[in-house]
């Protein structure tokens, strides 16, 4: 070591990082496979990173959708379930943490997110009615649209941007969103679907004005507000962080009080709530409720469980304090945020600011060679595996799916490959060797040709489309 290194070194003693607010008590080892047999798994997968067998992957990255880890106190919990068919105490449980943390009035737990949006879309939508939005999410969309619902993105022009700074791309544009309730008439409005922090644009999120505008803008026209609440908690970090009056608020604070601008929120558990599957809907309109606890009978199973065991029910309640304490909030972000830093320093184009659950790799900068016909962001993912086999997933122009009417592919601005983090799972030398496995496929973007679909699913294609190289 050079003294020059030693000084350096010396110089970090000033340093103040952030660190896990946790330590590890349980490992699970990893697979690690050679390049030839990543060559052929991808080929298997037809170059699909959701066709891939996990124990073919090492670093896993598609989502962080119950990927999480639970504490000792959440299986701990998993050991008190009641199962009982009707009225388990672990549903009084849940109940009673999303009535102190979130502050709706009543609750209907749902097996998963996508069973959430399915009974409030039913409920909420009238057929040939409206539902604009900040920007869409996959599932989100497609239940609304089931319903006879029309999606409208109404989120400001900034969050189709990958490199503008706006510090709240998640923001609805309320002029956007007047001038579609002045053409059509409030009555054609279902409801506004704000989702907080906004997936799809790389997990940009909604600042406390604007949902404060939103819900005036909402009581003038007498038209609902329900929020899409499945990363809300990392949502309210960046108002803590960015928003004037609040940096000495706490996290539980500026949930309950963002959510209080809003009638009701879904909410997939998988992710803020730290658990491996759930979700659940709570409303304050005790009408609706008493459609949704019906409805919910119907798909999902009684009210007390909605398709859950009585431990998972009890396994979110404590995943729900755990996820608004400041430190736990601080030390995820600051994961996501390290794995940011360091592909930027390195020149990598990825979204800019860098939101909460993810790292977005902007595969159109990337590649600029390729064409979006030529999937980049699907054949980045594909690339990443193959050297590292690090798994990752497109959100371009695959997930965009076709316009239902002229049947063309829809064309997203953004053409991302995400980098998803999951929860208190790897460390940041896991985030090192991430950071240089995507170095790696930058380099050598040049030889790189693109691909192209060859079975084409009719929902939500991404999920199990095949392609081949170009
Ligand atoms: C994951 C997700 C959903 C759907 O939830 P599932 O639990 O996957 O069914 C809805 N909205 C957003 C923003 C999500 O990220």
């Amino acid at each position: 070591m050079s003294p020059n290194t030693l000084l350096t070194i010396g110089q970090q003693f000033e340093r103040r990082s952030w660190a896990e607010p946790w330590k590890i008590k349980m490992v699970e080892p990893l697979n690690m496979i050679t390049r030839e047999q990543r060559q052929k798994a991808l080929d298997d997968a037809g170059f699909n990173t959701f066709l891939l067998r996990s124990d073919d992957v090492y670093i896993d990255l598609l989502t962080d959708s119950g990927t999480g880890a639970m504490s000792d106190r959440q299986w701990a919990g998993m050991m008190l379930g009641d199962e009982a068919y009707a009225g388990s105490r672990n549903f009084y449980h849940l109940e009673a943490a999303i009535q102190k943390y979130y502050g709706y009035k009543f609750i209907v737990p749902t097996h998963q997110g996508r069973g959430a949006e399915h009974l409030i879309s039913q409920v909420a939508i009238k057929p040939g009615q409206y539902v604009p939005g900040n920007m869409y999410f996959t599932t989100t969309r497609l239940h609304q649209e089931l319903a006879g619902g029309i999606f409208v993105d109404v989120i400001i022009d900034e969050a189709h941007d990958p490199q503008i700074l706006h510090p709240f791309k998640g923001n609805i544009d309320l002029a956007k969103l007047e001038t579609l309730i002045k053409r059509e008439g409030a009555e054609k409005i279902a409801y506004v679907s704000v989702a907080g922090t906004v997936n799809m644009a790389g997990g940009q999120p909604v600042s406390m004005a604007n949902i404060k505008d939103l819900r005036s803008m909402t009581n003038k026209y007498g038209i609902r507000l329900f929020l899409d609440a499945t990363r809300m908690v990392e949502n309210a970090f960046f108002i803590q962080e960015r928003e004037e009056g609040y940096a000495n608020r706490s996290i539980a604070e500026i949930l309950i009080e963002f959510c209080n601008y809003t009638d009701g929120a879904w909410m997939s558990a998988k992710k803020d709530n730290l658990v491996n599957i759930g979700g659940w809907l709570a409303v304050n309109d005790e009408t609706i409720y008493e459609e949704l606890r019906n409805l919910v009978v119907v798909y999902e199973g009684l009210h007390t469980y909605g398709g859950l065991a009585g431990r998972d029910l009890e396994a979110i309640a404590i995943g729900i304090a755990e996820s608004v304490q400041d430190e736990h909030i601080h030390s995820r972000i600051g994961q996501v945020r390290y794995l940011g830093e360091l592909l930027t320093t390195w020149g990598i184009p990825i979204v800019h600011p860098v939101g909460g659950h993810a790292i977005f790799l902007d595969a159109r900068a990337f590649y600029p060679h390729l064409e979006q016909l030529k999937f980049p962001a699907q054949t980045l993912a594909a690339e990443l595996y193959l050297d590292s086999g690090i798994r990752s997933m497109e959100r371009g122009i695959a997930s965009a799916g076709r316009n239902a009417e002229t049947g063309e592919h829809n064309q997203p601005k953004l053409e991302l490959t995400r980098l998803t983090i999951p929860r208190r799972v790897y460390t940041q030398a896991h985030m090192d060797v991430v950071a240089e496995s995507v170095r790696a496929v930058y380099e050598d973007r040049e030889n790189t040709t693109g691909l192209k679909m060859v079975h084409e699913p009719k929902y939500l294609r991404f999920f199990q489309a095949r392609f081949e190289r170009l």
